[in-house]
């Protein structure tokens, strides 16, 4: 298996080899074809599994360069995460120009604020920091068609969940939704049934 299979782009394939990511992992098999079809998916799997690439590579495949507002949304429950994912979506979208930012609590309001006035494809962020951001009218997310949810037992465990509720109120509904998680609590289950369409069940 590789990744010629997909119909992927010449700059995402390109970058997919700077990375020496050569095959795709189980649940990148499972998620990039769902995903470039634009389902919303539920995925079951540990972290160290290639999950980020998995929503990473049909992500950074669909946005368009173009549009100067934030396209794609990644709420992770750490900052630490949050700014993995931001790296890992930057390498994956290095040829096609993709602008990812990180947001988060901790770091300065204001350095956020100035640097979401740029072009800016994708925002990772956690989600007391997202809220703040849309309260204070600086994260606009009306052009936003990609959600993910990562770790999204970890958001429950450490009580985001509501935060995470009111995050996707603000969205708009044609979008496709992704939630990835270890587990899938009851809490869990019953927020995804509440704002996905359909989703497809995947399990690793
Ligand atoms: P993750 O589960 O997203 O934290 O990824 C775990 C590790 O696997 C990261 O260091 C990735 O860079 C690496 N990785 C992801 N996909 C691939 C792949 N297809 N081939 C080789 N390494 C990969």
């Amino acid at each position: 298996r590789s990744f010629g299979e997909y119909p992927l782009s010449n700059e995402i394939t390109r970058a997919l080899a700077v990375l020496k990511y050569e095959a795709p992992t189980e649940v990148q098999r499972e998620v990039i074809p769902p995903a470039l079809e634009k389902h919303d998916l539920i995925v079951k799997s540990q972290t160290g599994s290639g999950k980020t690439a998995a929503f990473g590579i049909p992500i950074c495949e669909m946005v368009e360069w173009e549009e100067k507002k934030p396209q794609a949304l990644i709420l992770t429950p750490t900052r630490e995460l949050a700014v993995q994912v931001r790296d890992d979506m930057t390498n994956i979208g290095r040829f096609k120009r993709i602008k990812a930012m990180a947001v988060y609590g901790k770091e300065p309001f204001s350095k956020q604020k100035e640097e979401l006035k740029q072009k800016t494809h994708v925002v990772v962020g956690t989600p007391g920091r997202v809220i703040d951001h849309i309260d204070r009218g600086t994260l606009d997310l009306d052009q936003v068609q990609y959600l993910v949810i990562d770790e999204a037992d970890e958001m429950l465990n450490m009580g985001f969940i509501d935060e995470v509720e009111a995050i996707i109120k603000e969205l708009p509904a044609n979008r496709v939704t992704m939630v990835f998680s270890a587990t899938l609590p009851k809490d869990v289950e019953s927020l995804c049934y509440k704002y996905m369409k359909e989703p497809i069940h995947i399990e690793i």
